[in-house]
């Protein structure tokens, strides 16, 4: 292996692209694209798009009729829906398709079943991740919350006898699994039925598994990442195991980085780079080449 290699599956996901190139083709068509939130969880990505002229408003109430929105890919509630269109906002909607068939299972299922929603709920950031808000926001009746196996004791509370399981689209899948044996358990002893909707996203599990792969072979992997981004977070959960593992969001900084991790570049050192899929690939490559670059001088 080449000293410094980059996961063979990384990048912006296909939610994100399409989010990402609607803002764009709004600014040529429409002259004008105002994203309601950030549309990923990357500075560089939010950078650049506003140097191209999107602008990125967070509250409602900064909305206007002037604005041609572009809704990005995490999903929203129907109370976001109900306000543009009240408003006469023109809107694009770039809810990824993954996170809007969990929105319409939740409506379904609710009806009749509680909800158990996995996912980063704030418990220990203290911030609700978007998705997990939009999710609830389709929900008939408030779902039960669950972000790690402590939280399964909420489910000694619930008094319905159907039980319908569904996760965040980025929530760790190995994590999912314990929780699915453990719920269905719990199902079991209560005499509850229970339908479980494994609904990780696939990009975001192919990525794993390519990093994972890459990992085996290196002294080192780098995951470029917010800490705000739940799937590039869990990448480096997932790698920390295998080898060692770093995990910052800007790539420039990389030189500080790898000092604070007590890292020295030497001719053999086998280096991966990998990312959740809020990152362009190009940042990726920027980053290689200039390790490759350092290497080099060696
Ligand atoms: S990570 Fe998956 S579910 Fe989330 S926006 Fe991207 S493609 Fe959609």
């Amino acid at each position: 292996m080449e000293n410094v290699k980059i996961s063979s599956v990384c990048g912006l996901c296909g939610g994100c692209k399409v989010a990402i190139n609607s803002a764009l083709d709004s600014l040529k068509s429409n002259g004008k694209a105002t994203l309601f939130k950030e549309v990923v969880h990357n500075a560089a990505v939010n950078k650049m798009l506003e140097s191209k002229g999107v602008k990125i408003k967070n509250d409602l109430s900064d909305l206007s009729s002037e604005d041609f929105v572009i809704l990005r890919a995490h999903g929203e509630t129907p109370a976001t829906y109900k306000y543009l269109n009240e408003h006469n906002i023109k809107f694009k909607d770039c809810s990824c398709v993954n996170v809007q068939k969990i929105h319409e299972c939740v409506a379904n299922f609710s009806k009749t079943h509680t909800i158990i929603l996995v996912g980063k709920y704030g418990k220990f950031s203290g911030k609700m991740h978007p998705e997990i808000e939009g999710t609830i926001g389709w929900c008939a009746h408030p779902p039960v919350l669950i972000e790690d196996e402590a939280d399964l004791d909420k489910l000694k509370a619930i008094k319905r006898k159907k039980l319908y399981l569904i996760f965040q689209t980025t929530f760790n899948s190995d994590l999912a699994d314990k929780l699915i044996e453990q719920i269905s358990e719990i199902a079991e002893q209560n005499s509850c039925s229970l339908e479980i909707n494994k609904s990780i996203c696939l990009a975001q599990r192919e990525i794993n598994k390519s990093s994972r792969t890459l990992a085996l072979n290196c002294d080192l992997m780098i995951v470029i990442g917010s800490n705000h981004s739940s799937n590039s977070v869990e990448l480096y959960k997932a790698l920390q195991p295998i080898t060692k593992t770093i995990f910052f969001e800007d790539v420039s900084s990389w030189q500080s980085e790898l000092k604070k991790h007590d890292v020295v570049l030497n001719k053999n050192i086998k280096i991966g780079i990998t990312a959740g899929a809020s990152v362009m690939k190009e940042e990726l490559e920027i980053l290689a080449n200039q390790i490759r670059a350092e290497i080099n001088k060696l």
